[in-house]
Protein backbone atom coordinates (compact mmCIF):
# COMPACT_ATOMS: atom_id res chain seq x y z
CA UNK A 1 0.00 0.00 0.00
CA UNK A 2 1.27 3.36 -1.32
CA UNK A 3 0.39 6.03 2.38
CA UNK A 4 0.64 2.75 4.59
CA UNK A 5 1.04 4.14 8.08
CA UNK A 6 0.37 7.78 7.04
CA UNK A 7 -1.72 10.35 7.91
CA UNK A 8 -3.06 12.55 5.63
CA UNK A 9 -5.87 15.85 6.08
CA UNK A 10 -7.93 16.78 3.10
CA UNK A 11 -9.69 20.18 2.92
CA UNK A 12 -13.38 19.96 1.05
CA UNK A 13 -13.48 16.09 1.06
CA UNK A 14 -17.31 16.26 1.57
CA UNK A 15 -17.90 16.08 -2.37
CA UNK A 16 -15.89 15.32 -5.92
CA UNK A 17 -12.47 15.34 -5.84
CA UNK A 18 -11.60 15.56 -2.08
CA UNK A 19 -13.71 12.83 -1.16
CA UNK A 20 -12.32 10.20 -3.96
CA UNK A 21 -8.62 11.07 -2.31
CA UNK A 22 -9.87 10.57 0.61
CA UNK A 23 -11.39 7.59 -0.15
CA UNK A 24 -8.74 6.58 -2.08
CA UNK A 25 -5.78 7.33 0.37
CA UNK A 26 -7.67 5.36 2.76
CA UNK A 27 -7.74 2.64 0.61
CA UNK A 28 -3.81 2.70 0.28
CA UNK A 29 -3.43 2.77 3.88
CA UNK A 30 -3.83 6.33 5.06
CA UNK A 31 -5.58 7.17 8.53
CA UNK A 32 -7.84 10.10 6.76
CA UNK A 33 -8.93 13.55 8.22
CA UNK A 34 -11.81 14.53 6.62
CA UNK A 35 -12.02 18.49 6.65
CA UNK A 36 -15.29 20.06 5.16
CA UNK A 37 -17.29 22.98 6.55
CA UNK A 38 -20.24 20.94 5.35
CA UNK A 39 -20.74 18.65 8.32
CA UNK A 40 -23.32 16.45 6.31
CA UNK A 41 -21.16 15.37 3.62
CA UNK A 42 -18.04 15.10 5.97
CA UNK A 43 -19.75 12.62 7.58
CA UNK A 44 -20.82 10.79 4.91
CA UNK A 45 -17.01 10.50 3.43
CA UNK A 46 -16.28 9.16 6.82
CA UNK A 47 -18.88 6.38 6.53
CA UNK A 48 -18.22 5.29 3.24
CA UNK A 49 -14.45 5.21 3.75
CA UNK A 50 -15.54 3.19 7.36
CA UNK A 51 -18.08 0.50 5.00
CA UNK A 52 -14.54 0.15 3.12
CA UNK A 53 -12.59 -1.03 5.79
CA UNK A 54 -11.12 2.36 6.03
CA UNK A 55 -9.70 4.52 8.93
CA UNK A 56 -10.89 8.34 8.76
CA UNK A 57 -12.73 10.68 11.35
CA UNK A 58 -14.16 14.17 10.01
CA UNK A 59 -13.35 17.48 11.76
CA UNK A 60 -15.66 20.57 10.72
CA UNK A 61 -13.52 23.45 9.87
CA UNK A 62 -14.13 26.62 7.49
CA UNK A 63 -10.21 27.00 6.22
CA UNK A 64 -11.08 30.76 5.57
CA UNK A 65 -11.30 31.02 9.39
CA UNK A 66 -8.03 30.99 11.56
CA UNK A 67 -9.33 30.16 14.74
CA UNK A 68 -11.47 27.01 13.23
CA UNK A 69 -8.00 25.72 11.10
CA UNK A 70 -6.00 26.33 14.01
CA UNK A 71 -8.64 24.16 15.94
CA UNK A 72 -8.82 22.07 13.00
CA UNK A 73 -4.97 21.09 12.98
CA UNK A 74 -4.76 20.66 17.08
CA UNK A 75 -7.57 18.38 16.98
CA UNK A 76 -6.45 16.56 14.23
CA UNK A 77 -2.78 15.77 15.37
CA UNK A 78 -4.33 14.97 18.69
CA UNK A 79 -6.33 12.14 17.27
CA UNK A 80 -3.64 10.68 14.48
CA UNK A 81 0.01 12.10 16.50
CA UNK A 82 1.07 13.73 13.03
CA UNK A 83 0.55 14.63 9.53
CA UNK A 84 2.38 13.12 7.06
CA UNK A 85 0.48 14.48 4.02
CA UNK A 86 -1.97 18.04 3.57
CA UNK A 87 -3.78 18.11 0.29
CA UNK A 88 -5.43 21.88 0.30
CA UNK A 89 -8.51 21.00 -1.55
CA UNK A 90 -11.17 23.40 -0.47
CA UNK A 91 -12.40 25.50 -3.52
CA UNK A 92 -14.95 27.24 -4.53
CA UNK A 93 -15.81 28.82 -8.23
CA UNK A 94 -16.94 32.28 -9.09
CA UNK A 95 -18.01 33.54 -12.37
CA UNK A 96 -17.80 36.71 -14.47
CA UNK A 97 -15.30 39.07 -16.06
CA UNK A 98 -14.58 41.55 -13.70
CA UNK A 99 -16.83 44.46 -14.23
CA UNK A 100 -19.67 42.21 -13.70
CA UNK A 101 -18.07 40.71 -10.13
CA UNK A 102 -19.07 42.93 -7.07
CA UNK A 103 -16.09 42.86 -4.23
CA UNK A 104 -17.95 39.98 -1.44
CA UNK A 105 -18.55 37.47 -4.59
CA UNK A 106 -14.37 38.49 -5.39
CA UNK A 107 -13.03 38.35 -1.69
CA UNK A 108 -15.24 35.02 -1.09
CA UNK A 109 -13.08 33.41 -3.79
CA UNK A 110 -10.46 34.57 -2.91
CA UNK A 111 -10.93 33.90 0.79
CA UNK A 112 -11.40 29.94 0.10
CA UNK A 113 -9.27 29.31 -2.60
CA UNK A 114 -6.50 30.87 -1.28
CA UNK A 115 -6.54 32.53 2.23
CA UNK A 116 -7.23 28.79 2.96
CA UNK A 117 -4.43 27.33 1.55
CA UNK A 118 -2.55 30.10 3.43
CA UNK A 119 -4.45 29.57 6.75
CA UNK A 120 -3.74 25.27 6.89
CA UNK A 121 -0.88 25.07 5.43
CA UNK A 122 0.88 27.68 8.11
CA UNK A 123 -1.15 25.85 10.91
CA UNK A 124 0.06 22.44 9.33
CA UNK A 125 3.53 23.41 8.39
CA UNK A 126 5.11 23.49 12.28
CA UNK A 127 4.35 20.22 12.54
CA UNK A 128 6.10 19.00 9.23
CA UNK A 129 9.06 21.39 9.88
CA UNK A 130 9.35 19.29 13.31
CA UNK A 131 8.66 16.30 11.52
CA UNK A 132 11.28 16.73 8.89
CA UNK A 133 9.32 15.53 6.16
CA UNK A 134 5.88 16.30 4.68
CA UNK A 135 3.97 16.60 1.23
CA UNK A 136 1.47 19.50 0.32
CA UNK A 137 -0.91 18.91 -2.36
CA UNK A 138 -1.81 22.42 -3.45
CA UNK A 139 -5.15 22.12 -5.49
CA UNK A 140 -4.50 24.84 -8.53
CA UNK A 141 -6.11 24.23 -12.02
CA UNK A 142 -5.47 24.70 -15.57
CA UNK A 143 -7.33 27.81 -15.43
CA UNK A 144 -3.83 29.07 -14.35
CA UNK A 145 -2.11 28.54 -17.25
CA UNK A 146 -4.97 29.56 -20.18
CA UNK A 147 -7.53 32.35 -20.04
CA UNK A 148 -11.20 31.54 -19.90
CA UNK A 149 -13.97 33.85 -20.50
CA UNK A 150 -15.78 35.36 -17.26
CA UNK A 151 -13.39 33.43 -15.21
CA UNK A 152 -11.83 36.20 -13.84
CA UNK A 153 -12.09 35.89 -9.79
CA UNK A 154 -11.38 31.98 -10.14
CA UNK A 155 -8.43 32.31 -12.54
CA UNK A 156 -6.49 34.80 -10.11
CA UNK A 157 -7.29 32.30 -7.10
CA UNK A 158 -5.56 29.57 -8.91
CA UNK A 159 -2.79 31.12 -10.23
CA UNK A 160 -1.63 32.62 -6.78
CA UNK A 161 -2.20 29.03 -5.77
CA UNK A 162 0.05 27.85 -8.57
CA UNK A 163 2.81 30.65 -7.37
CA UNK A 164 2.41 30.07 -4.16
CA UNK A 165 3.34 26.47 -4.29
CA UNK A 166 6.50 27.72 -5.83
CA UNK A 167 7.50 29.96 -3.28
CA UNK A 168 5.98 27.37 -0.27
CA UNK A 169 8.80 24.65 -2.40
CA UNK A 170 11.66 27.22 -1.99
CA UNK A 171 11.24 28.22 1.78
CA UNK A 172 10.34 24.21 3.01
CA UNK A 173 12.50 22.07 1.05
CA UNK A 174 14.81 22.26 3.57
CA UNK A 175 12.86 21.09 5.96
CA UNK A 176 12.23 17.64 4.01
CA UNK A 177 8.78 19.16 2.58
CA UNK A 178 7.90 19.00 -0.32
CA UNK A 179 5.19 21.03 -2.22
CA UNK A 180 3.44 20.51 -5.49
CA UNK A 181 0.21 21.88 -7.00
CA UNK A 182 -2.34 19.65 -9.04
CA UNK A 183 -3.48 21.09 -12.37
CA UNK A 184 -7.03 19.61 -13.23
CA UNK A 185 -9.18 20.18 -16.22
CA UNK A 186 -12.55 20.28 -16.48
CA UNK A 187 -13.80 17.33 -13.83
CA UNK A 188 -17.31 16.17 -13.63
CA UNK A 189 -18.27 17.24 -9.80
CA UNK A 190 -21.07 18.90 -7.88
CA UNK A 191 -18.76 22.09 -8.42
CA UNK A 192 -18.90 21.91 -12.30
CA UNK A 193 -22.73 20.80 -12.44
CA UNK A 194 -23.61 23.99 -10.61
CA UNK A 195 -21.32 25.76 -12.34
CA UNK A 196 -22.68 24.61 -15.82
CA UNK A 197 -26.31 25.25 -14.40
CA UNK A 198 -26.02 28.81 -12.83
CA UNK A 199 -23.74 29.69 -15.69
CA UNK A 200 -25.39 28.67 -19.29
CA UNK A 201 -29.10 28.00 -20.60
CA UNK A 202 -27.98 24.98 -22.02
CA UNK A 203 -25.94 23.46 -19.97
CA UNK A 204 -25.95 19.67 -22.17
CA UNK A 205 -24.38 22.33 -24.84
CA UNK A 206 -22.10 23.36 -22.71
CA UNK A 207 -20.48 20.21 -21.52
CA UNK A 208 -20.81 18.91 -25.54
CA UNK A 209 -18.98 22.07 -25.89
CA UNK A 210 -15.82 21.42 -23.01
CA UNK A 211 -15.88 17.60 -24.32
CA UNK A 212 -14.71 19.04 -27.85
CA UNK A 213 -11.88 21.10 -26.32
CA UNK A 214 -10.26 17.85 -24.65
CA UNK A 215 -7.98 16.25 -26.42
CA UNK A 216 -9.05 12.71 -24.53
CA UNK A 217 -13.17 13.67 -25.87
CA UNK A 218 -14.31 13.57 -22.66
CA UNK A 219 -13.93 15.28 -19.08
CA UNK A 220 -11.90 13.89 -15.91
CA UNK A 221 -13.67 11.95 -13.12
CA UNK A 222 -12.96 12.57 -9.48
CA UNK A 223 -10.69 9.33 -9.42
CA UNK A 224 -8.82 10.72 -11.90
CA UNK A 225 -7.22 13.73 -10.08
CA UNK A 226 -7.66 11.48 -6.87
CA UNK A 227 -4.88 9.33 -8.75
CA UNK A 228 -2.56 12.35 -9.23
CA UNK A 229 -2.95 13.45 -6.11
CA UNK A 230 -2.22 9.56 -4.27
CA UNK A 231 1.30 10.21 -6.56
CA UNK A 232 2.36 13.62 -4.80
CA UNK A 233 1.03 11.92 -1.50
CA UNK A 234 3.52 9.20 -1.69
CA UNK A 235 7.17 8.75 -1.74
CA UNK A 236 6.79 7.52 -5.57
CA UNK A 237 6.85 11.38 -6.39
CA UNK A 238 10.17 12.29 -3.98
CA UNK A 239 12.05 13.79 -6.60
CA UNK A 240 8.75 16.39 -7.74
CA UNK A 241 9.57 19.30 -5.50
CA UNK A 242 7.13 22.65 -6.77
CA UNK A 243 6.33 21.26 -9.78
CA UNK A 244 2.82 22.00 -11.13
CA UNK A 245 1.02 18.64 -12.13
CA UNK A 246 -1.64 18.55 -14.91
CA UNK A 247 -4.84 16.35 -14.79
CA UNK A 248 -6.20 17.68 -18.10
CA UNK A 249 -7.19 15.45 -20.80
CA UNK A 250 -4.84 17.60 -22.57
CA UNK A 251 -6.82 21.34 -22.59
CA UNK A 252 -3.66 22.95 -21.77
CA UNK A 253 -0.95 22.24 -24.37
CA UNK A 254 -3.31 20.54 -26.48
P1 LIG B 1 -16.84 20.24 -4.93
O1 LIG B 1 -17.71 21.44 -4.84
O2 LIG B 1 -17.43 18.95 -5.35
O3 LIG B 1 -16.05 20.04 -3.55
C1 LIG B 1 -15.48 21.14 -2.86
C2 LIG B 1 -15.69 20.92 -1.38
O4 LIG B 1 -15.05 22.01 -0.68
C3 LIG B 1 -17.17 20.93 -0.95
O5 LIG B 1 -17.46 19.77 -0.19
C4 LIG B 1 -17.30 22.18 -0.12
O6 LIG B 1 -18.25 22.08 0.94
C5 LIG B 1 -15.88 22.36 0.42
N1 LIG B 1 -15.62 23.73 0.83
C6 LIG B 1 -16.00 24.86 0.20
N2 LIG B 1 -15.64 25.92 0.93
C7 LIG B 1 -15.01 25.44 2.03
C8 LIG B 1 -14.44 26.07 3.16
N3 LIG B 1 -14.44 27.39 3.30
N4 LIG B 1 -13.87 25.28 4.11
C9 LIG B 1 -13.88 23.93 3.98
N5 LIG B 1 -14.44 23.29 2.94
C10 LIG B 1 -15.00 24.05 1.99
O7 LIG B 1 -15.66 20.67 -5.93
P2 LIG B 1 -14.52 19.83 -6.69
O8 LIG B 1 -14.80 19.93 -8.14
O9 LIG B 1 -14.29 18.51 -6.06
O10 LIG B 1 -13.29 20.82 -6.43
C11 LIG B 1 -12.28 20.54 -5.49
C12 LIG B 1 -11.11 21.45 -5.81
O11 LIG B 1 -10.65 21.21 -7.13
C13 LIG B 1 -11.45 22.95 -5.76
O12 LIG B 1 -10.35 23.66 -5.21
C14 LIG B 1 -11.60 23.32 -7.22
O13 LIG B 1 -11.33 24.69 -7.46
C15 LIG B 1 -10.55 22.42 -7.84
N6 LIG B 1 -10.72 22.16 -9.27
C16 LIG B 1 -11.87 21.57 -9.71
C17 LIG B 1 -12.02 21.33 -11.06
C18 LIG B 1 -13.24 20.70 -11.63
O14 LIG B 1 -13.41 20.74 -12.85
N7 LIG B 1 -14.11 20.11 -10.82
C19 LIG B 1 -11.00 21.70 -11.95
C20 LIG B 1 -9.85 22.29 -11.45
C21 LIG B 1 -9.72 22.51 -10.10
Amino acid sequence: MRLQGKVALITGSGSGIGRAAAALFAREGASVIVNDVDETTGQQTVEQIAALGGQAAFIQADVTQPDAVELLVKRAIERFGRIDVLFNNAGISGVGAIHEIELDAWDRVMNVNIRGVYLTSKSVLPHMMEQRSGSIINMSSCIAEIGLARRASYSASKGAVLALTKSMQVDYAKYGIRVNALLPGTIMTPFVENYLRSSYDDPEAAIASLKSRQLSGDLGTPEDVAQAALFLASDESKFMMGSPLYMDGGVTFG
